[in-house]
């Protein structure tokens, strides 16, 4: 294993810090480099996630890095695939013998004096705190805790007597056949579990208090089963790529733009897969704008067949209590169940729950401005991966490490240690995501903030972020870059 000294930590071996460290070592071979990884495998949500039917909610050809073909046929892929494909990159590029397993990153403190950071990460199987440090920080440990999803009150849950479960931590031994299921949650996760668990349940309720957008597309990309008998995979993949990056762009543009229309198009586009004389309105039709939330995607129209075929029904309404058999609505009408899915969400964490401090002074997070999306004000030598939330993760994942290659082989040429981002000069701040989903709402406070224009500011755009990342300036008013010796004293400045 590599000595207690690297050149780059990566923090987490999901899809992002695995690709973080495939590009150093496509782009800076000559950097030593750690991964930290809190569990004991690779793939992290991919992983983690082992409810019935767990896929991905977007396109592999864009959820894929940009350096290795998605090969599967279905576009809209399962997880074990997913992880597969993590675990297969990570293979490639040997990146797999530098991970150092079950290494929960708790702090790094930063020294001006030195450049360095020392990162300290606690190990769950042997108690101890291990110690190691490194010029650059890259933090890819996601966007929620890992221990515990989210769980809402729920009014009387401790009379109920059948199985309670969070899609987040599936019990491996739950046999749901024959059982009548009820499902609570309206997002991505609830749409993905309703028609997954009807080919099996008795029946599946999809309990919800308000509805969300849900709409069907095929799990096959057209464009790439025709290319693919006459295109090899790497030709064929960027051109489906790029298709898609300009149609999902094109979507969520039209949505911001002409919101009612979209509505419009998205109500009839569900009602042609519902039965005749259906409450659309009531089930699947949202007060909010589409992209005000991510919209769900239903491939092939699973969750569609399944209300169709009376295997799933969709109900809106909220919960009085559970009683010892079910659960009783607001209505008053009663759902019994035996196995009640709570499919509430997440718990947003930043930086892997991790505490910064440079030189000294602890980082107040809330108080940062991310710089370009992936750096913090007043933060020396750190980058993170946040993916878009109305396009593909790893689209910006990619993007982020391709700009942090470019950056230290920038310090590298020019002589200099460190690169501070500076806080925007007036006082605009926004947040960080621009969602209004609850998982989002109720952690804005503690992110870290956006300005109001660039390089502060970030767009949700792919093809612009393309021009910026990739081949815009690395020296620009928000950051300052310098060598060891001076204090860094912004960090709280922001
Ligand atoms: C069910 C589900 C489905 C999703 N589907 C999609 C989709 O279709 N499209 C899309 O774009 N996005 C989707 N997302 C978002 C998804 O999380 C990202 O696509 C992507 O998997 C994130 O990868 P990541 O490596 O950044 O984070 P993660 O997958 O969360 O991996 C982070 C890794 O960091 C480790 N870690 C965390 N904290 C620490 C620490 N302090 N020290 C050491 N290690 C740490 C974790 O153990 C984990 O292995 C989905 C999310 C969920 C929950």
């Amino acid at each position: 294993m590599a000595s207690d000294h690297v050149d780059v930590i990566i923090v987490g071996a999901g899809l992002s810090g695995v690709g973080a460290a495939c590009h150093l070592r496509r782009s800076c071979p000559d950097k030593t480099y750690a991964l930290l990884e809190a569990r004991d495998a690779i793939g992290g949500t991919w992983d983690l996630f082992r409810y019935p039917g767990v896929r991905s909610d977007s396109d592999m050809f864009t959820l894929g890095y940009v350096f290795k073909p998605w090969t599967n046929p279905k576009a809209i892929a399962d997880g074990d695939s997913i992880r597969d494909y993590v675990r297969e990159t990570a293979r490639e590029y040997d990146v797999d013998r530098h991970i150092r397993f079950r290494h929960r990153v708790v702090s790094a403190d930063w020294d001006s004096a030195t450049a360095r950071w020392t990162v300290r990460a606690h190990r769950d199987d042997t108690a101890e705190t291990v110690e190691l440090t490194c010029g650059f920080l890259y933090v890819c440990a996601g966007y929620y805790r890992y221990d515990a999803g989210y769980i809402p009150p729920l009014p009387g849950v401790d009379r109920y007597a059948g199985r309670l479960v969070h899609p987040q931590h599936w019990p491996a031994d739950l046999d749901h056949t024959g059982k009548r299921v009820v499902v609570i949650g309206s997002g991505a996760t609830a749409v993905t579990l309703v028609p997954a668990m009807a080919e099996q349940a008795a029946h599946v309720t999809m309990l919800q208090r308000s509805p969300t957008y849900v709409l069907a597309l095929p799990s096959r990309d057209s464009l790439a089963d025709a290319l693919r008998r006459w295109l090899p995979a790497k030709a064929l993949y960027p051109v489906v790529r790029w298709k898609n990056v300009l149609l999902a762009t094109a979507n969520f543009q039209l949505s911001r733009r002409a919101p009612g229309l979209v509505k419009k198009l998205l109500r009839r586009a569900a009602s042609a897969r519902l039965p005749a004389g259906y409450d659309v309105d009531r089930h699947f039709s949202p007060r909010y704008d589409p992209w005000d939330q991510r919209l769900c995607i239903a491939p092939d129209g699973d969750l569609f067949a399944a209300v169709q075929s009376g295997r799933a029904s969709v109900v809106t309404d909220t919960i009085d209590t559970f009683t010892a058999h079910g659960i009783r609505l607001a209505s008053g009408e009663e759902l019994p169940a035996d196995v009640v899915v709570t499919a509430t969400g997440l718990n947003l964490l930043a930086l892997g729950g991790m505490t910064l401090r440079v030189d000294g002074a602890e980082v107040d997070l809330a108080r940062t401005v991310a710089y370009k999306g992936m750096m913090l004000s007043g933060v020396p030598n750190l980058a993170m991966t946040i993916g878009y939330t109305n396009a593909s993760w790893t689209l910006k994942a990619d993007l982020v490490a391709t700009y942090v290659c470019r950056l230290l082989r920038h310090l590298d040429r020019t002589g200099q240690q460190i690169v501070t981002p500076q806080p925007p000069p007036d006082d605009g701040r926004v947040p960080l995501i621009d969602l209004r989903s609850g998982y989002v709402l109720r952690s804005l406070d503690a992110l870290p903030k956006q300005g109001r224009s660039a390089p502060w500011r970030l767009y949700q755009n792919y093809p612009r972020d393309v021009l910026l990342m990739r081949h815009g300036r690395l020296t620009d008013e928000g950051v300052r870059f310098s060598r060891a010796g001076s204090p860094e004293r912004s960090a709280q400045r922001a």
